[in-house]
């Protein structure tokens, strides 16, 4: 298993010019592709985090975590949806019972019966630690955070339940994967023929509403040029409806990486068979590549994540190349 080296991650805020754009008392850790950043708020002797990471980075989450503490317990964890890679320290983090975990109401049902099937992570072919929950979240909820009123907001395209804060008195939007610096996360619903398009849009619709004057991804260092990346996101959107073919390909790469984070490397036949039980590969095969064969599907992601600087190949082992290290 290949876990980032603690250097390899940044605690973005601490040290930079942006943490004085955030409210006192917030926290960002930031981490490489694919793991979602977490969000810490003081409030006295406690601590919410907003976002868990990927399961095989449960045990830096935690240590991320005490470093930000200073002696402060972790009591609330709110998750904005509950892809793998924001939930996967919920299960470690809420172990010894006194850490209340908070959801998306439109997920409660699926986690309440820990459906892995409507969770995506048998579509996905990842893992994830069983949690449990103690209260929902809707879009027109107001939360206290840090000793301060954050609005949640819908952010339906990437995930039809996921939500987003924010901070109106010093506009500071969290926007989980609906928006980041360049992009936004793969639009699943599509694969499935589910709409996704239109509430992406949407998302970003509500974003340029809000006017955030910072934004704190999902993935990535938080930022300020919002117009600039919404402007970015917009393309990006109307280029994947052009060709949801492209939508496709990025769904694949995302799940390709993700199993690559765990694994570290592996030849491309174990990637392969690995895959062969992955609902979401075999729907895009049929969908959208049935020219090629499912072997050769997966050879050209391959490839293409070597070129996008994500994998290395040596011979037929595919080896991650992880981001920030
Ligand atoms: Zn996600």
């Amino acid at each position: 298993m290949q876990v980032q080296s603690a250097s390899a991650v940044t605690l973005a805020k601490t040290a930079s010019a942006l943490q004085a754009a955030l409210p006192p008392g917030v926290h960002v850790l930031e981490r490489g592709w694919l793991s979602s950043n977490s969000v810490l708020f003081e409030e006295g002797e406690r601590l919410s985090a907003v976002d868990t990471g990927y399961v095989s980075h449960g045990r830096q989450t935690a240590a991320l975590i005490d470093r930000v503490a200073c002696g402060r317990r972790l009591t609330r964890i709110i998750n904005t949806h509950l892809h793998s890679d924001h939930v996967g320290g919920n299960a470690r983090l809420a172990r010894g019972g006194a850490v209340s975990i908070w959801i998306p109401a439109g997920a409660a049902d699926a986690v309440r019966a820990w459906d892995v099937e409507r969770l995506g992570y048998r579509a996905t072919a990842q893992r994830c630690a069983r949690f449990g929950f103690d209260g929902v979240l809707r879009a027109g909820d107001v939360l206290e955070l840090g000793g301060r009123p954050w609005q949640v907001h819908a952010g339906a395209g990437h995930d039809p339940h996921m939500l987003m804060l924010f901070e109106p008195q010093q506009r500071v939007l969290i926007t989980a994967d609906a928006l980041w610096e360049d992009g936004f996360g793969a639009i699943f619903p599509e694969i499935a023929g589910e709409p996704g398009f239109v509430e992406q849009r949407r998302s970003l619709d509500w974003i340029n509403r809000l006017e955030p004057s910072l934004v704190i991804p999902g993935h990535g260092a938080p930022f300020i040029e919002i117009g600039a990346a919404l402007q970015r996101a917009y393309q990006r959107l109307a280029a994947l409806e052009s060709s949801p073919q492209r939508n496709a390909r990025h769904v694949l790469k995302v799940l390709v990486k993700f199993w690559l984070l765990q694994v570290g490397q592996a030849p491309i036949g174990r990637l392969i068979e690995h895959f062969s039980r992955a609902r979401y590969a075999r729907v895009i095969h049929q969908r959208y590549f049935p020219g090629l064969t499912y072997d050769q599907m997966f050879e050209q992601t391959a490839r293409q994540l070597c070129h996008s600087g994500a994998a290395a190949l040596d011979g037929s082992l595919l080896i991650d190349v992880s981001r920030n290290a």
